[in-house]
């Protein structure tokens, strides 16, 4: 069995049975028999069914919050905003099966027309930090798509993967067309991936695990779509609003703990005003709410693990540079306080690797050219921030940094509508938006001679 830790409290709050490769060849074998059946569902009804599906986890929207909240030991008001995007990325998608348009070629003898084709048995690997809703932003794409899932939640967290897999059922999917294997990804993630039945992996997780899985893939030519680490940089010039990047640049790090891949770990400010930014931070820093995840005024839950906490505080030593942090509970819980370093240089460790922790590394610059220069030097490039009043400075350092998702004036990373990736080692393809679609199928180009047969 994998014991289900809840890490505010660090107790025992489920049991599920654990799958091993047995598991998951059952599951491959289930969708590889259902995906003729699914793919020839006719588009407006896999539209209703998605829309059902849609429906029914609104349904349970409540309790689905609640038990990510405590698995994940994230904060309820985030926990319910992601359950909510679930939702939304369900009925988005939804309007794809109806709207799987292709072209038509101008061409010599005949009528050239393009198809969207799904691919089979897609396989999806999914993280502990935000359960669900990364599994959602696969999950709808790939069945409205026409393919049929397996999907592996991470080992720490597998709770509302299974619950969507009882609630799809009722929703009227049809047997073996969304199934989950919950169990170690060494096992099950790495069946999945050498399955010569799994047409496709999609996955998101550590840089160091993606490797692996691009490797494994390669041997059988799976498509893989990878969503990886990130090291983001939140570029903060002298003339922005400063009151408002200070006061968003603290949960643009510390939001689910800090374990987020578009973390804007790296606050990279103007020299002129490192020390005004630095004042109207401390006051948002030392004022946040670190504590019982279902409290309703909590901003910032605990680490997922004890684990996670250690490797999270190896970036902290005694003698780092701390100009501030904020409080934690006494309590049991895997607790670990907002804590903002300043200054540190790019080169320092902290800034170079992902802590995936609440750590943020604030980073002195001196003009445009050197914030661009730093923004880039890293392996990562996810996502990232532009805050100035300067439209035009706004436009240009955003098409300078080399990272998938950029925002003016705002640290957001993600909409359902809008694509989603990563640049460089942050990972390959995109999630969410019309994009997702073109790696959920295969183009197929269909030639149909209309040239009236020669006479004699
Ligand atoms: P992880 O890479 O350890 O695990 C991710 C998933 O892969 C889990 O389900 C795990 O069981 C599975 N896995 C582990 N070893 C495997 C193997 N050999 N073969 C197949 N599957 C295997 O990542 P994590 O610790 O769960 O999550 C944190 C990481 O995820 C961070 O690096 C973070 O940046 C990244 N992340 C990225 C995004 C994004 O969209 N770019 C989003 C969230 C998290």
């Amino acid at each position: 069995m994998i014991e289900v830790i809840e890490p505010a409290t660090e107790k025992v709050m489920a049991e599920v049975p654990r799958a091993g490769a047995d598991e998951v060849d059952a599951a491959v074998a289930a969708a590889k028999a259902a995906f003729g059946a699914w793919r020839a569902v006719e588009p407006a009804e896999r539209a209703a069914t998605l829309r059902r599906l849609a429906d029914a986890i609104e349904a349970e929207a409540a309790e689905l919050a609640t038990i990510e909240a405590r698995n994940a030991g994230k904060p309820i008001s985030d926990s319910r905003a992601e359950i909510a995007m679930v939702i939304e990325c369900f009925r988005y998608y939804a309007g794809a099966p109806e709207r799987l348009l292709g072209r038509t070629i101008p061409v010599a003898g005949g009528v050239d027309m393009t198809f969207r084709e799904p691919l089979g048995v897609v396989g999806l690997i999914v993280p502990w930090n935000f359960p669900l809703v990364i599994a959602s932003w696969k999950v709808a794409p790939a069945l409205a798509a026409g393919n049929t899932v397996v999907l592996k939640p991470a080992e720490l967290t597998p709770l509302t993967a299974l619950e969507l897999e009882r609630i799809a059922l009722g929703a009227g999917l049809p047997e073996g067309v969304f199934s989950v294997v919950a169990g170690p990804g060494s096992v099950c993630g790495a069946r999945l991936v050498e399955h010569p039945d799994v047409a496709k992996i999609a996955f998101t997780g550590s840089t160091e695990v993606g490797r692996g899985i691009a490797a494994g893939a390669a041997s059988t030519i799976k498509r893989v779509t990878l969503e990886l680490g990130g090291k983001s940089a939140n570029v903060v010039f002298a003339d922005a609003d400063l009151e408002a990047a200070a006061a968003a640049a603290p949960i643009a790090v510390f939001g689910n703990a800090g374990q987020d891949c578009c973390a804007r770990s790296r606050i990279l400010v103007e020299r002129d005003a490192l020390d005004d930014f630095l004042s109207a931070m401390e006051a948002v820093v030392k004022t946040m709410r670190v504590g019982d995840p279902l409290d309703d005024s909590t901003q910032m839950g605990p680490l997922i693990s004890a684990g996670q906490r250690d490797s999270v505080a190896s970036f902290v030593p005694s003698d780092a540079p701390v100009a501030f942090r904020g409080a934690t509970p006494d309590s049991a819980g895997y607790w670990f306080p907002p804590t903002v370093l300043a200054p540190v240089s790019n080169s320092d460790r902290a800034a170079r690797e992902e802590i995936f922790g609440p750590v943020a590394c604030v980073i002195p610059f001196a003009d445009e050219a050197e914030a661009v220069r730093l923004a880039n030097d890293t392996i990562y490039g996810l996502s990232g921030s532009v805050w100035t009043r300067d439209g035009a400075k706004a436009l240009r350092v955003s098409r300078g940094i080399e990272a998938g998702v950029v925002s003016v004036n705002s640290n957001t990373s993600v909409r359902v509508t809008t694509p989603f990736g990563g640049f460089k080692q942050s990972g390959v393809g995109r999630e969410l938006g019309p994009d997702a679609l073109d790696h959920y199928t295969e183009l197929k180009n269909v030639f149909y001679a209309t040239d009236q047969p020669r006479e004699g």
